[in-house]
C-alpha cells in the first residue's frame, strides 16, 4: 500500500488535551505545586515525631547508617503520607548498570484475618528490598547461586509519589548492591565519590585556613537537549521505535541554516507540553528553571537549578522519564537519542559541575575576598590537573553507541577532551606560570594594580560553545555527555579524579607552607599544576581540523568510538584512583566495562538488524515499484538510472545481511569491534544508497516519513 501524505495534515493538528489548569493565582501558596508530591524536609518535620525527625536529620548530616528503630517510625509516617495521596503501592527505584531506571512495585496492602485488607509498611521494608533481580546485568559480579541483589534506601534523596490516572505509586530512591556488597548500580559509586571528594576538599580547606566547613558537596545542573516528533511519524518508523534514531533519511531541502528556530518563539502545542512536564516535575521537587528552542528544528532544551550531585542525578532520571511520558499526552514522542537525525545537530547534556561547602561557599567561584581567590585558584588548578591526567577516563565516561554518531561530528564536541578557561582566567594562570604573578602584590598578575588580591573579574560572557569542558564563571561545564545518559557515572568520575588531584596538590601545599606565606605556597603549587598540565587547555575552535592536528602534537587522546574509549575505564591509573578513594573496586570496574561493551555490541546489532529489515522489506520494494513505473513509462534514461541504483542497493543489503551473521566464537570487546567495523559500516553503506533512492522514488511510493516532514511539521 502506498503512503499517503494525508498524515501530514493530521500531524499538524492539535487541540489542548483537557489537562489544562488554565492560569491560576500563584500568589496563593496552595496553587504552587512545587514539592507537593515529595516527602520533603517540610513533610518530614510535619509528619515525624519530633525526636525521630531530629535523629533522622542528625544521621543524614553525619552520613551514618539508619538505626532500625528509627526506620520503623519513618516508614510509618511515609505510609500514612503516601496513602493519603492515593498510593496503593511502593517501589524501591534504582539505576542498574543499563543506565535506565528500574522499579518493582509492591502493594502496601495485605489481607487481614477478618477478610479485609490492612496497609503495612515496616522499617525493614523501607530500608531494604530484595528484588528478584537476576536479570539485571552484573558483568559477572554475581554468580547465579547468589543471584539476589538487594536494594537499600538512600535517605539523602527524598521519596516521592508518581501519579497515574488510575492511582499513585510511592517511590523510594534506592541503591542496588550484590549480597557480597558490590555495587550493581550507578548510585553507589556516585555517593562514594561525593564522600571522597568531600574528604579531600576538607583536608585542603584546612590547609588553606578554613576551619569552619565540615563537608563539601559536589553540585550538578544539567542542561538537557531533546527533540519532539509527532507520534504519527514516530510510529511509522521502525528505526525510531527500535533504536531511537533514524537509520535512513535524505537531507531536507531546508536545514537549520536559516537559524529561524534557535531561541525562537515556542509553538503553542510544544509549549503546552513543556508546561505540563514542568508542572509534573515541580510536584516532584525538580527545580526546573529554563526552557528554550535549540539549534535544530524541533529541538528543545530544559534545565533545572543545580542541586547536590546525588539528588540532581536522581532528578535528571525523573526528568527524562516524565518528558517521555508527558509528550505522549500531546501526540508527541520525546527523542532523547544523541543523534536522531543524521546531518542535523545532535542532542547532548551539559553537565554543569562545581563543589560547594556546607557553609555556602562555591569553591569554583573566584569570590570577592583574597582568601576566596586563593582557594579558587587552588581548586581550579586541581580540576585542570585531574582532567589532563584522566582525559581518557572522562571520554570513556560518556562513551555509548549513540555518542559515536555525535562526538567529533560537526556541532558537537570532539572526542578529544580539552579545557576552555576563558581569556581572563587563562591570563591569570599564564601570569602565575611565567612567574609574573607575585603573591605579595597579586594585583600584578591579575592586571588590576591593587595591593591585595582583588576579585577576579570573571564573568559569564566569555563563552566557547565548541569546548568539551569549559569554565563558565563559577563552575565547569562538561559538555560531552549524551542526551540520554545518566549523570551518575560521569559525575562519579569527575568527583573521584578531582578528589585525587586535590590530594596531590594538598600534599605539595603541606610541604610548601613551611617555606613562606600561604599565598606564596599556593602560588607555587598552582604554578606547578598549571605548568604540568597546560597542554589540556585550549581556547580555540574545537570543531576545526587544525585542533585535531594540534591536539595530536600535544599528545592528547583522541578516542573516536566507544570501543576505543571504554578500555580507559580499566587503565592502571583509573583503577588506582577508583580503588584509592573506594569508589569502585577493580572487580566492580571490570563488571561495568563488561556490561558496557556488551551493551554496545547488542545495540549496534539491533541497529544493523533493523536497518537490514527496513531496507529489504520496506525500501527495496518501493524502489522496485518505482523501477517498474519508469520502465513502463519507457523513459530509458530514468530506467537505467533507477536500475543502477537498485542494483547498488541490493548489493549493499546483501553485504549488510552477511555482516549481520556473527562469526563463530567472537565475544566481548572483539564482538563490539566486529559490530563497529562490519555491521555499522555495512549499515552506513545501505543508508547512503537508500538516501539517494529516496530522492528519485515517487513520493507516494516511499514508505517512510521524510526528514522534511519529521523536522518541520509541528
Ligand atoms: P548558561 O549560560 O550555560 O545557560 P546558567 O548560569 O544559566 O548558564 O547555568 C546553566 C546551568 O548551570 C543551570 O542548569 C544551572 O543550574 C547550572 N549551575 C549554575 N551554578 C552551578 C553550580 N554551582 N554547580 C552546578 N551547576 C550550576
Ligand atoms: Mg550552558
Amino acid at each position: 500500500m502506498s503512503r499517503i501524505r494525508q498524515q501530514n495534515v493530521t500531524a499538524a493538528q492539535w487541540s489542548p488535551n483537557g489537562n489544562a489548569p488554565g492560569p491560576v493565582d500563584l500568589t496563593q501558596p496552595a496553587n504552587n505545586p512545587f514539592g507537593k508530591n515529595v516527602f520533603s524536609l517540610a513533610a518530614q518535620r510535619q509528619r515525624l515525631p519530633k525526636d525521630v525527625f531530629k535523629r533522622l536529620q542528625r544521621t543524614l548530616e553525619q552520613g551514618e547508617a539508619i538505626d532500625p528503630s528509627l526506620a520503623d517510625s519513618v516508614a510509618n509516617a511515609m505510609k500514612e503520607w503516601a496513602l493519603e495521596k492515593g498510593a496503593t503501592h511502593f517501589t524501591h527505584m534504582f539505576q542498574p548498570l543499563t543506565g535506565l531506571t528500574a522499579e518493582k512495585h509492591d502493594s502496601f496492602f495485605s489481607p487481614d484475618d477478618d477478610g479485609t485488607a490492612l496497609a503495612e509498611f515496616s522499617g525493614k521494608e523501607l530500608i531494604q528490598g530484595e528484588p528478584d533481580a537476576s536479570s539485571f546485568p552484573t558483568g559477572g559480579v554475581r554468580a547465579t547461586f547468589e543471584a539476589r541483589g538487594y536494594t537499600a534506601w538512600d535517605p539523602t534523596s527524598p521519596a516521592f509519589i508518581l501519579e497515574n490516572p488510575n492511582g499513585a505509586l510511592f517511590c523510594i530512591p534506592t541503591a542496588f548492591a550484590s549480597w557480597t556488597g558490590e555495587a550493581l548500580d550507578a548510585k553507589i559509586p556516585l555517593l562514594r565519590s561525593m564522600d571522597a571528594l568531600s574528604r579531600s576538599a576538607i583536608r585542603a580547606l584546612r590547609l588553606l585556613g578554613d576551619d569552619q566547613s565540615e563537608r563539601v558537596f559536589t553540585t550538578v545542573g544539567p542542561e538537557q537537549e531533546y527533540f519532539l516528533i509527532d507520534e504519527q511519524y514516530y510510529f511509522e518508523r521502525l528505526d525510531l521505535i527500535h533504536t531511537g534514531r533514524t537509520l535512513f533519511g535524505a537531507q531536507p531541502p531546508k536545514g537549520h541554516e536559516l537559524d529561524d528556530h534557535y531561541f525562537g518563539s515556542i509553538p503553542e502545542r510544544i509549549l503546552a507540553c513543556m508546561m505540563e512536564t514542568e508542572r509534573e516535575l515541580a510536584k516532584l521537587g525538580v527545580p526546573v528553571k529554563t526552557r528554550h528552542n535549540e539549534v535544530a528544528p524541533n529541538q528543545y532544551e530544559i534545565a533545572p537549578v543545580f542541586e547536590n550531585s546525588n539528588v540532581g542525578s536522581d532528578h535528571q532520571q525523573l526528568t527524562m522519564q516524565l518528558m517521555r511520558k508527558i509528550a505522549r499526552r500531546y501526540g508527541l514522542v520525546c527523542l532523547l537519542h544523541e543523534k536522531p537525525y543524521a546531518g542535523v545537530n545532535g542532542s547532548g547534556k551539559h553537565n554543569n559541575w562545581s563543589m560547594g561547602t556546607d557553609t555556602g561557599v562555591n569553591l569554583l567561584d573566584p569570590g570577592e575576598t583574597p582568601a576566596e581567590n586563593i582557594n579558587f585558584l587552588f581548586f581550579c588548578a586541581a580540576v585542570i590537573q585531574a582532567v589532563n591526567k584522566h582525559q581518557g577516563l572522562l571520554r570513556a565516561s560518556v562513551a555509548a553507541l549513540g555518542q559515536d554518531t555525535r562526538l567529533g561530528a560537526n556541532e558537537a564536541p570532539p572526542a578529544i577532551i580539552s579545557i576552555f578557561l576563558g581569556g581572563e582566567l587563562e591570563k591569570v594562570f599564564e601570569a602565575i606560570a611565567s612567574g609574573e604573578g607575585d603573591p605579595h602584590t597579586p594585583g600584578s598578575f591579575l592586571g588590576l594594580g591593587t595591593p591585595v588580591l582583588p576579585p577576579l573579574p570573571m564573568h559569564g560572557g566569555d563563552r566557547n560553545r565548541t569546548s568539551p569542558f569549559a569554565f563558565t564563571g563559577n563552575k565547569f561545564e562538561f559538555r560531552t555527555l549524551g542526551s540520554s545518559q545518566s549523570l551518575a557515572f560521569p559525575n562519579s568520575v569527575l568527583n573521584t579524579i578531582v578528589a585525587e588531584a586535590i590530594d596531590e596538590l594538598a600534599d605539595k601545599l603541606e610541604s610548601a607552607v613551611g617555606e613562606g606565606s600561604l599565598a606564596e605556597a599556593v602560588t607555587s603549587v598552582v604554578k606547578d599544576a598549571y605548568d604540568g598540565n597546560r597542554q589540556i587547555c585550549f581556547g580555540g575552535d574545537n570543531y576545526s581540523e587544525e585542533w585535531h592536528s594540534e591536539a595530536e602534537r600535544r599528545g592528547l587522546k583522541n578516542l573516536h568510538t566507544t570501543p576505543d574509549a571504554l578500555p580507559e575505564v580499566l587503565a592502571d591509573q583509573s583503577v588506582a584512583a577508583f580503588e584509592k578513594y573506594e569508589v569502585l573496586s577493580r572487580r566492580e570496574l571490570e563488571s561495568r566495562f563488561e556490561v558496557w561493551v556488551e551493551q554496545y555490541a547488542t545495540l549496534a546489532n539491533i541497529e544493523a538488524e533493523t536497518a537490514a529489515a527496513m531496507a529489504r522489506t520496506q525500501l527495496l520494494p518501493a524502489a522496485l515499484r518505482h523501477l517498474a513505473l519508469v520502465e513502463e513509462a519507457g523513459v530509458g534514461e530514468l530506467a537505467s538510472e533507477t536500475r543502477g541504483l537498485v542494483d547498488e542497493f541490493v548489493e549493499a543489503i546483501r553485504e549488510l545481511e552477511r555482516a549481520n551473521t556473527y562469526p563463530e566464537d567472537v565475544e566481548g570487546m572483539d564482538l563490539a569491534i566486529y559490530a563497529r567495523d562490519n555491521q555499522l559500516t555495512a549499515m552506513n553503506r545501505v543508508r547512503e544508497v537508500a538516501d539517494r533512492l529516496e530522492r528519485i522514488v515517487a513520493d507516494d511510493l516511499w514508505p517512510l516519513p521524510t526528514y522534511a516532514e519529521m523536522l518541520f511539521i509541528k
